[in-house]
């Protein structure tokens, strides 16, 4: 380690900020967001920086650099971008034992600035030594994209109930109490930006640990996409690695799971030949047992949890239990389906409308209004309609679409066996035979069809394996 990583207080203390361009705004900037005093040396300082002294927190000294500008100062930057006055700072803050860091000259400075992560309090600084700059920022990149946006808000919420938990625990058990308040349902409810809630949340968890009572635990209904690992979320992904059980269903994909911690439990509860099924409500109230046992829950679904995913049910049933349940969106089928066959579903030549129906209802056909659906300049994304394709077809045509009109069957869409099948709505069903169509397939219905790409797998980025590895160190 060549440089020593610390976090300096410059709060209301001064710093010498030398140079009046964009470098010097750049470092303006930051030092202001940690509340600094700043001396600005600058013949010409754009108007920005100038701006800054009407606001009274920038003492702006308009001349050169003279050595008795360090003055008092905690920390001195050059950022003049002229090797004349950068030199003649370096030089003479080392001199007076003033800290310097000269923009983009590691060797006339005594620190370098790190680049930053600010989840404010929380704040992430990464250092290449000054070796390989850029890639110590596509590092901040991958950080950034791992911690929650509201991390830092999860801690301020936190601080505001620290004096009450030091009165109120021994400190032998404070770590535990913060631990647990951290995994669980009030910092998640936290991180969703229910400040509220989470507050609340905490004041109970600490009067449960203070009386020694157990901790309950909470359940994310999460939307797994339709099965390339690379199109969940963040936030679904970060879900993922903090599993105590994840449940799933069928239509998950194995490369989605892999993204899960390795020591979560899980537990499939979807449909197949050899596994006999279990019921919605077998499910629902497997969901509460568990969060009930305190641990944190990861109800994986399919696509979007809201989009015929029964995810409603699951949330009406937990929340009449008093349940903690956040519920994470997924890339719905007919999305990432569209988006893999490069077929828009509105179009500006083509459809005004796009509608998402299912084939199958609780009892059979769905009841539909099939005029309005016939209708023209709209895009109709049927879901689970294998089975049901030619009956839909046969209604469709009935009520006015033309025989003819282009549709795409997508199956297995995004993930490598993706296959994207062409028809005439009146040879749909033929179609989908000869090419042997199983599921899970999306139809899409509408001259938007006809633009859909038919060779080509899927895009997968090299780069997302590396990003991952680093995620789950
Ligand atoms: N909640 C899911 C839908 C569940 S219903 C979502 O938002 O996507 C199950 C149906 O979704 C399947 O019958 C099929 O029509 C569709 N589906 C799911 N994944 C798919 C995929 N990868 N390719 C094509 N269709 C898919």
């Amino acid at each position: 380690m060549r440089h020593l990583p610390i976090n300096m207080d410059v709060a209301d203390r001064p710093v010498l900020l030398v140079g009046g361009g964009e470098a010097a705004a750049r470092k303006a900037r930051l030092l202001l967001r940690a509340g600094a005093q700043i001396r600005l040396v600058a013949e010409r300082p754009l108007a920005e920086l100038s701006a800054l002294t009407v606001e009274g927190r920038v003492e702006l000294v308009q001349r050169g650099f003279l050595p008795e500008d360090l003055d008092g100062a905690v920390l001195a930057y050059a950022a003049s971008e002229e090797d004349a006055t950068d030199r003649a700072v370096s030089r003479a803050a080392q001199a007076a034992g003033v800290p310097v860091n000269v923009v983009d000259r590691p060797e006339l400075s005594t620190f370098i600035t790190p680049a930053i992560v600010d989840r404010s309090p929380i704040v992430v600084a990464i250092s290449s030594g000054g070796a390989a700059p850029v890639l110590a920022r596509r590092v901040r990149g991958w950080i950034e994209a791992l911690l929650p946006t509201r991390l830092g808000r999860l801690a301020s919420l936190a601080e505001g109930v620290r004096g009450a938990a030091a009165e109120r625990l021994a400190p032998s058990r404070r770590r535990l109490f913060w631990e647990r308040l951290f995994d669980g349902p009030d910092a998640a409810r936290a991180l969703a930006g229910d400040e509220a809630a989470a507050l609340a949340g905490f004041r109970a968890a600490l009067d449960d640990a203070a009386a020694d009572r157990p901790q309950p635990g909470i359940v994310h209904i999460v939307g797994a996409g339709p099965g390339d690992p690379d199109l969940l979320t963040v936030r679904a992904q970060r879900l993922l690695q903090d599993a105590d059980v994840i449940v799933h269903d069928k239509l998950v994909s194995d490369e989605v799971l892999d993204r899960a911690r390795r020591d979560a439990e899980r537990v499939f509860v979807g449909k197949s030949k050899s596994n006999h099924s279990r019921s919605q409500d077998q499910i629902n109230a497997l969901l509460a047992e568990l969060a009930g046992q305190g641990r944190r829950v990861v109800r994986l679904k399919g696509g979007d949890p809201f989009v015929f995913g029964r995810g409603g049910e699951e949330v009406e049933y937990l929340r009449a239990r008093g349940i903690a349940v956040e519920v994470v969106p997924g890339i719905t089928a007919a999305m990432g389906c569209a988006a893999a066959a490069q077929l828009p579903l509105t179009h500006r030549d083509h459809a005004m409308s796009a509608v998402f129906i299912t084939g199958h209802a609780k009892d059979g056909e769905p009841d539909l209004d099939w005029a309005k659906l016939a209708q023209a300049k709209q895009t109709i994304v049927v879901y689970m309609g294998v089975s049901t394709g030619g009956r839909i077809a046969e209604r469709l045509i009935a009520h006015g679409m033309a025989p003819s009109m282009p549709v795409a069957v997508i199956e297995n869409g995004t993930r490598p066996d993706q296959k994207v099948v062409p028809a005439r709505l009146d040879g749909l069903v033929d179609a989908m035979r000869a090419a042997d169509v199983r599921g899970p397939a999306v139809i899409v219905i509408g001259t938007v069809a006809a633009l859909a790409r038919q060779q080509g797998l899927p895009l997968r980025s090299p780069a997302a394996e590396t990003d991952y590895a680093i995620a789950a160190e």
